[in-house]
C-alpha cells in the first residue's frame, strides 16, 4: 500500500470532521481504529463495515499512531469505541494514549478495546481496571466473529453509560432548577423559569408559554385562562388571555390539556399538565420534534418536583392580587395598569394618553344607597368604558371609584369621555346620573417609570377635581413643581409650628354706633427668617390639606382662651375674641369637646369666645352641622358666619342654624363705590337683620365705605380703616382708649 492509499484509508474525505460542522448526533456509532499496521485497518474495515448495533450503522475513523488517535478523538465528542494497538510509536504508545484519554482528556464514556501483536505485551490487570479498558485481545484472538461481538458489547455499554450520565445530568438540572424556582415569588417569573428549565432539559431553545386559570371565584370558565409566563417569541403574550393568542390551535391544545389533566405530545409540540386538585396549569412548548420516552420520563420527574413550588407561588400570587385583575369589574387592576403604563408607550406609533376617571361623590352613592348599588354602578361604568375604549386601548380599575384608560390621544379626549357620562347608569333598581372628573397625561410627558407615570396622572386628576367649571385637566410639569413647592411648604410649616414660631395677631372689630372695639379677630401669622410673613391665605389651605390644621387650630383655640383669661386679669372686661375654624376641624368628632376643655381650663364663659365659620363649611353636612352648632351654643360660644355671600346657603337652612353674627364679605364692601355696588351688601345686611343677627362689614378701608355701611344699618365693622391686624403688644394702647 502506497502512502497515498494509506492516507485515503485513514482520512477518507467524508470522515474528516471539521470543527463546527454539523453532524446529526446519534445516527451512527463512531468507532476509531488506531494501529500503525495498514493491514489491520483494512481487515477491521472488512469485518465491521456491515455491522449495525441497536439499529445504527458504524462510522469508522482511522489513526495510525497514538498521537493521531488523540487528535482525532478531540474532534469527536460522541466517539463510542476506540480499538487501539498497544505497540506503535513506542512499546507502550497505546497504553499511554489510553491514560491520556482517561486522565487528561477526562473522556470516561468512550469504550476502549486494546489489542497487541504478542501476548507478552498484555497490560497488567490493574491497568485494565484503572483505565476502564473494556476488553483486551491479542490480534490473533480478534477473529471476525470475536471482533463483532466485542464491538457490539462495547457499543452497548457505551450507550448505557451515556444514558446514565445524561439522566444524571438531567436530574442534577432538575434539582437545581427546582431549587431556583422555589425562590421565585411571582407567578410570572416562576412560569418563565419553568419554560426555560424544561427547554434546557430537552436541549431546546426556550420557546413556549405557561397558562393557568386566573381564579377569580370558584367557578372557572375557559375564558379565564391566562398566559402567566412565556419565553421566546411568545413573550409578548404574557398576562394576556389565552384566547387572545393568534394561533387558535395552541389555545385549543392548552384547553384540552387543562380539561383532561394530561400531557399532550404531538410530533412537534408538547403540552405538559402541571397541577393538583387546587391549581392547574399547562406548559406549552414548541419542541419541533418528537419527545423521546426517556425525555418524557425526565419531564415527569421535573413536573412532580415543581408542582409544590407552583402551588406555593400560586397561593402567594393570589394573596398579592391574582393575575392583575380587579375581581369586581374584571378589568385590569392598579398593578396591571401601572405596569401597562410603562410598556404601552413603546408599542404604538400614534401618541398615547393615560386617563384617570374619578366618579364624583361616589361615596354618597355607597353610603346612601348601599354598597351593592355602589358595586353595580361601578360595573356599569366599567362596561361603558370598556365598550367605548376597550378595543383600541386598556381599561382598568385603579382605585375604588377611579378608572384608568390608556389609548390613542385623538380617541381619548375629555369630550369623548365626558360624553359617556351624559346618560344615566342603570343598576338593578336605580337609574343614577353621575359626573366624573378626568385627569389626562400624554405618555411621552409622564416619564418612564410606571408608578411615577400614575402619580402624574393623579396630579392632573386632583387638579381637575379642584376645578369647578370644567371637569378635566391635562398633566403639565408645572403642576408638579407647584405640588413640590406645596410639599416643601407643608414640611416647613410642620417644623415651624413645632418650634412655636407661629404667631397670633389680632384685628379689632368696632361697633359702628359707639366706634368702640367690641371684639377681636384672631388671625394667624407665619413669620419668616427675613422678617416677612407667609400670608394665611397661602398656608391655611395647605395646613387644611395636610391635616396639620387640626393641631394648629387646637393651639389657636387654646391660646385665645388663655388670652381671654389674661384680659380679664388685666381688667379688660367683655373682650370677646373670634377664632376662625376650618372645615377639617369642624368635621373632627373631638372638636366640640376640645372647645369645651379649652374654655374650662381658662375659665372662659359664655359670650367671650366666638367662632367664625365660613358659609361653605356650614353647607357641608346640614344635620351634622346643626347638631354641632347646637352643642357649641350650649357652651355659650357665639357663632359668626364668615365670608357671607360667597356661598349658596338657602334662607330656610340659615334659619335653622343657631347663629349670632353675619360677616359681609370683603368683596361686597370693596364694591360699594361702584355703580349698583351697594345692592348686594344691602341685601345681605337686611337678610342678617331679618334673621336676627348682628351684621359686621369686613375689609372697610375708607370713611366712605364706613358711611355707606352705617346707612344700610350695618352694626359693626372691621378693616384697615379702623385697625390692621397686629401683635398683642401693639394692641394694648388701642384697647386702653377704644374699648
Ligand atoms: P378671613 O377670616 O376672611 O379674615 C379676614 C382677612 O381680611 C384677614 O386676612 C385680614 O388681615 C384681612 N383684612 C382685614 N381688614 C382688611 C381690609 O381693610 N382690607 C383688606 N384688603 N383686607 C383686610 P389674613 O389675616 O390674611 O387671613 C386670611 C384668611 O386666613 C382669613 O380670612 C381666614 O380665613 C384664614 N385664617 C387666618 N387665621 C386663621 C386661623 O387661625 N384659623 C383658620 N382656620 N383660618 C385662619
Ligand atoms: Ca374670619
Ligand atoms: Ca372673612
Amino acid at each position: 500500500m502506497t502512502r497515498s492509499d494509506h492516507d485515503q484509508i485513514m482520512f477518507k474525505p467524508e470522515l474528516k470532521v471539521q470543527p463546527g460542522a454539523v453532524r446529526k448526533p446519534n445516527d451512527c456509532w463512531h468507532v476509531l481504529i488506531v494501529d500503525d499496521d495498514d493491514e489491520v485497518h483494512h481487515v477491521t474495515r472488512l469485518a465491521l463495515s456491515r455491522l449495525t448495533v441497536l439499529g445504527r450503522p458504524l462510522q469508522l475513523h482511522h489513526a495510525s499512531s497514538a498521537a493521531e488517535c488523540l487528535k482525532t478523538l478531540a474532534t469527536l465528542d460522541d466517539l463510542a469505541v476506540i480499538l487501539i494497538d498497544v505497540v506503535m510509536e513506542s512499546e507502550d504508545a497505546g497504553l499511554k494514549a489510553v491514560r491520556h484519554i482517561r486522565e487528561i482528556m477526562e473522556r470516561h464514556e468512550v469504550r476502549i478495546i486494546l489489542r497487541t501483536g504478542q501476548p507478552g505485551y498484555a497490560p497488567e490487570e490493574s491497568v485494565v481496571r484503572e483505565y476502564d479498558i473494556n476488553d483486551y485481545k491479542t490480534k490473533s484472538e480478534l477473529t471476525h466473529n470475536t471482533l463483532t461481538t466485542v464491538m457490539i458489547s462495547s457499543i452497548r455499554s457505551y450507550q448505557q453509560i451515556r444514558t446514565i450520565n445524561q439522566n444524571r445530568l438531567g436530574l442534577q438540572k432538575i434539582i437545581s432548577a427546582g431549587a431556583s424556582l422555589m425562590e421565585q415569588h411571582s407567578l410570572h417569573e416562576f412560569s418563565e423559569g419553568v419554560i426555560t428549565q424544561i427547554s434546557s432539559l430537552l436541549g431546546l431553545r426556550a420557546e413556549g408559554l405557561l397558562c393557568a386559570h386566573a381564579k377569580l371565584d370558584d367557578e372557572e370558565s375557559e375564558e379565564d385562562v391566562y398566559i402567566m409566563g412565556a419565553a421566546g417569541s411568545y413573550a409578548p403574550y404574557i398576562r394576556h388571555k389565552l384566547d387572545g393568542i393568534e394561533d387558535a390551535h395552541i389555545a385549543r391544545l392548552i384547553h384540552t390539556c387543562l380539561q383532561q389533566k394530561q400531557h399532550i405530545y404531538t410530533d412537534d409540540e408538547s403540552v405538559l399538565y402541571l397541577g393538583n386538585e387546587h391549581h392547574k396549569a399547562a406548559v406549552y412548548l414548541q419542541t419541533r420534534c418528537t419527545v423521546s420516552e426517556q425525555d418524557k420520563a425526565l419531564l415527569q420527574v421535573f413536573l412532580n418536583n415543581i408542582a409544590i413550588g407552583y402551588e406555593n407561588v400560586s397561593l402567594f400570587q393570589q394573596l398579592r392580587n391574582t393575575a392583575y385583575i380587579d375581581p369586581l369589574t374584571r378589568l385590569a387592576n392598579r398593578n396591571e395598569f401601572t405596569r401597562l403604563l410603562e410598556t404601552q408607550q413603546d408599542c404604538h406609533v400614534a401618541p398615547q394618553v393615560a386617563v384617570l376617571i374619578d366618579i364624583d361623590h361616589f361615596s354618597d352613592v355607597n353610603d346612601g344607597l348601599g354598597q351593592e348599588i355602589g358595586n353595580e354602578l361601578l360595573v356599569a361604568v366599567a362596561s361603558r368604558l370598556k365598550t367605548a375604549f376597550g378595543d383600541s386601548g386598556v381599561v382598568a380599575r385603579v382605585d375604588a371609584d377611579v378608572f384608568g384608560v390608556i389609548g390613542e390621544e385623538f380617541n381619548l379626549t375629555p369630550q369623548s369621555i365626558l360624553a359617556l357620562f351624559e346618560s344615566p347608569f342603570s343598576t338593578r333598581d336605580q337609574v343614577l346620573t353621575i359626573n366624573a372628573s378626568i385627569g389626562i397625561g400624554r405618555l411621552r410627558e409622564l416619564g418612564d417609570h410606571g408608578l411615577t407615570m400614575l402619580k402624574r396622572v393623579y396630579i392632573a386628576l386632583n387638579s381637575a377635581k379642584k376645578e369647578n367649571t370644567r371637569h378635566f385637566e391635562y398633566y403639565a410639569r408645572a403642576m408638579e413643581e407647584e405640588k413640590e413647592q406645596r410639599l416643601q411648604l407643608i414640611r416647613q410649616l410642620r417644623i415651624d409650628f413645632a418650634l412655636q414660631k407661629l404667631r397670633i395677631w389680632y384685628q379689632p372689630q368696632y361697633d359702628l354706633k359707639t366706634r368702640r372695639i367690641v371684639s377681636l379677630e384672631a388671625l394667624l401669622r407665619w413669620p419668616q427668617a427675613d422678617g416677612s410673613f407667609i400670608p394665611p391665605g397661602v398656608f391655611i389651605p395647605i395646613a387644611e390639606y395636610s391635616g396639620l390644621i387640626l393641631s394648629i387650630g387646637a393651639w389657636v383655640l387654646e391660646s385665645v382662651c388663655a388670652q381671654i383669661a389674661m384680659f380679664k386679669t388685666a381688667g379688660i372686661k367683655d373682650m370677646r375674641i373670634a377664632v376662625n375654624v376650618s372645615m377639617p376641624q369642624f368635621r373632627s368628632p373631638q372638636f366640640v369637646s376640645q372647645v369645651a376643655h379649652a374654655m374650662k381650663r381658662h375659665g372662659v364663659t359664655g359670650g367671650e369666645l366666638e367662632l367664625e365659620i365660613t358659609e361653605s363649611v356650614l353647607m357641608d353636612d346640614p344635620e351634622a352641622i346643626i347638631l354641632c352648632l347646637t352643642r357649641l351654643k350650649a357652651l355659650g360660644v357665639r357663632i359668626s358666619i364668615d365670608d357671607f355671600g360667597t356661598g349658596y346657603s338657602s334662607l330656610s337652612y340659615l334659619r335653622r342654624l343657631p347663629l349670632d353674627k353675619m360677616k359681609v364679605d370683603r368683596s361686597f364692601v370693596r364694591d360699594l363705590g361702584k355703580q349698583d355696588g351697594g345692592i348686594i351688601a344691602e341685601t345681605i345686611v337686611r337678610l342678617g337683620e331679618n334673621l336676627g343677627l348682628v351684621t359686621i362689614a369686613e375689609g372697610v378701608e375708607t370713611a366712605e365705605q364706613e358711611q355707606m355701611m352705617i346707612a344700610m344699618g350695618c352694626r359693626e365693622a372691621q378693616g384697615y380703616y379702623f385697625a390692621r391686624p397686629m401683635p398683642l403688644e401693639d394692641l394694648s394702647d388701642l384697647l386702653q382708649t377704644k374699648h
